[in-house]
């Protein structure tokens, strides 16, 4: 593990006084949860069932004044603090063992204007919640492919999805946003105030301030997208993963097709015979107009003998849920991800043959594709270091059972090793795991320096280091 930068942030709130709690409770609108309280069981999970912290006490923050109380609190009292959107990082950082969490998850409006295509969201807003008022209007940024996740942290960490290839990332979508800094200030930062705050929220996660609420540019999108899935038995794998990465390199912007490798889930278009068998699942949008969707999709079918498919014109808001089955939470999740630049034959044999040895039903190997526009702004344009990669390759360890860990733990780490010979060596920070903080500095590349001289300016004493932690640049600030 990395060194932390900063050690005497070491008193748990379970050495506070009782008169302490309720000065914290007394400066909240919101409510203060300890472990006595019937809702704390259900406010300390996260998506990740494998995520078990108790916290000692969770403020449900109403509105910016009470984040700005749990902050100065935290830091007079030198608790170890975390902060808690959508509660989807695979780490769980969202929840500080023995700490204190902001949880602003109730709060989750979404105000559109249409007329000037802006969004201002809650720092609760689930995707879902986003996309359903978007499309009201007809109108969207790029976000993620699971519904439940939460806009704030899928948001700080970077962002892409469905629509990335065509408007970029949602950080590339972020026109500003409030935060409250480790110093209690409550800010408003854009790229004209306070520009390097800014430039630091768009990739570099939490660690800069609790963020209260955010301000998203918004593009014509749908509602009706030509999308859907074509679906190959696992035996044509080498074949199919060949021709949909040849045809990836040439495929104009408004197409993404993401490849996943796993077990046939039991859907009506696939055939009975297939399910529970090794698939490899072609996942596309088309970003445009339908029929041209249709035509330019066309070759996805023709891969090799498909085992069904679905592709058609559909509701874009629905389709940004139809993972969500899949991804139900509270399962056992383990994840390793690579920035990959090329698939290499090497890579994709490597993926065929652990989807194939993948130790349950729900594990999978996810390869998105990327590029086109988020790779169009320049590296140091923003914190997130990772524009060149035209794909993410994410291995899935997914399970139920708690005796099942070491297994599911070691097939997603040994598939991660067998593929690093292909990987760029970056990689995405809302995907790592709890033990991935050795991996910061190579995530964020030649911004990795100034990021943390923002971190020192903004949190010298790094008060919000739950998170894939940028330490301070050392020196007085
Ligand atoms: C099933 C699933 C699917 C996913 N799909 C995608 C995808 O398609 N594309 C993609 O880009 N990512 C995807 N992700 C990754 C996702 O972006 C991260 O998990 C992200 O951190 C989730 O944000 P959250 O608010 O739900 O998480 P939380 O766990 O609540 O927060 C994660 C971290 O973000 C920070 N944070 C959250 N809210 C705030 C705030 N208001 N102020 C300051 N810091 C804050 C904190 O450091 C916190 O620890 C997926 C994750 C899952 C589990």
């Amino acid at each position: 593990m990395q060194d932390i930068g900063y050690t005497t942030l070491d008193r748990t709130a379970g050495k506070l006084s009782a008169s302490d709690v309720a000065a914290l409770a007394a400066g909240i609108r919101g409510e203060v949860l300890t472990q006595r309280n019937g809702a704390y069981e259900g406010a300390r999970k996260v998506w990740n069932g494998m995520v078990d912290r108790r916290p000692a006490l969770i403020v449900r923050a109403s509105n910016p004044q009470d984040v700005r109380h749990a902050v100065k609190f935290a830091r007079e009292h030198r608790i170890l603090v975390s902060v808690r959107g959508g509660g989807h990082h695979i780490a769980g950082n969202s929840i500080a063992e023995g700490g204190l969490v902001i949880d602003q998850s109730g709060l989750r409006t979404v105000r559109v204007d249409p007329e000037q295509r802006i969004a201002r969201v809650a720092p609760g807003a689930l995707l879902g919640d986003f996309d359903r008022e978007a499309q009201a209007f007809g109108l969207a940024t790029p976000l993620g492919i699971n519904s439940t996740t939460g806009v704030a942290g899928l948001t700080l960490g970077g962002g892409f999805g469905w629509l990335t290839r065509k408007h970029g990332m949602t950080i590339d979508n972020l026109i500003s946003a409030d935060l409250v800094t480790a110093d209690g200030r409550q800010r408003t930062v854009s790229a004209s105030q306070e520009p390097d705050l800014f430039w630091a929220i768009q990739g570099g996660g939490g660690n800069f301030g609790v963020v209260t609420s955010l301000e998203f540019r918004l593009h014509p999108v749908g509602p009706q997208l030509y999308a859907g899935l074509a679906v190959y038995p696992a035996a044509q794998g080498r074949v199919v993963l060949r021709a949909w990465r040849d045809f990836t390199v040439d495929a104009p912007e408004e197409l993404s097709v993401w490849a996943v490798l796993r077990k046939a889930p039991p859907l009506p278009f696939i055939p009975n015979a297939f399910h529970g068998k090794d698939v490899i699942v072609l996942a596309l949008v088309y970003a445009g107009d339908v029929v041209a969707g249709e035509r330019v999709a066309a070759p996805v079918l023709k891969f090799g003998t498909p085992a069904g498919s679905a592709l058609a014109p559909m509701p874009y808001a629905g389709f940004q849920a139809a993972f969500d089955p899949l991804l139900q939470p509270g399962a056992r999740n383990y994840w390793k991800s690579h920035d990959i630049d090329r698939l290499d034959d090497g890579l994709l044999d490597a993926a065929i043959a652990a989807a194939a040895a993948a130790p349950g039903p729900e594990c999978e190997v996810f390869i998105a594709q990327l590029g086109g526009a988020m790779s169009r702004v320049a590296l140091a344009g923003t914190a997130y270091a990772g524009r060149n990669a035209r794909y993410v390759m994410n291995v899935h360890g997914r399970w139920q059972r708690p005796e099942d860990d070491e297994t599911g733990r070691a097939w997603a780490r040994r598939l991660y090793r067998d593929a690093a010979p292909f990987a760029t060596g970056g990689g995405y920070v809302n995907f790592f795991t709890e033990e991935e903080n050795d991996r910061v500095a190579q995530a964020y590349g030649a911004n990795y320096g100034r990021l943390r001289e923002i971190k020192r300016r903004f949190d010298p004493e790094n008060l919000f280091r739950m998170n894939v932690n940028v330490t301070p640049a050392a020196g007085v600030a």
